[in-house]
């Protein structure tokens, strides 16, 4: 597999890279820092928590409903990409049935 990557998806506008500032961390930061284009609070600051997991339509990912961690602002769509071989739905019937794969 390869290394799991994290996107912000916007209306319009170009996606944008995250990363999780810890391994279990249940909000992601912006690679390139910025501003919260919805209240302007500070880039060090703009977390970015996922709601409503789901797996992508094309089974590459899974994506979320983004939401900023300063002013709760929904700022897009998260996309997190596991780099499956087999798609989400399968990696996710795997793991119910026990089946790990190294
Ligand atoms: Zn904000």
């Amino acid at each position: 597999m390869s290394k799991p990557k994290i996107f912000l998806l916007r209306d319009g506008a170009a996606k944008l890279e995250l990363k999780l500032p810890f391994p279990e961390a249940d909000y992601a930061n912006f690679k390139t820092p910025i501003a919260c284009p919805a209240c302007g609070g500070p880039s060090e600051k703009l977390g970015v928590q996922g709601s409503g997991k789901h797996p992508s339509q094309d089974d590459r990912a899974y994506e979320a409903e983004g939401y900023a961690t300063c002013c709760k602002a929904h700022l897009g769509t998260i996309r997190f990409e596991t780099g499956t071989f087999f798609g989400v739905r399968e990696d996710e019937a795997m793991a119910r049935l026990g089946i790990r794969i190294y």
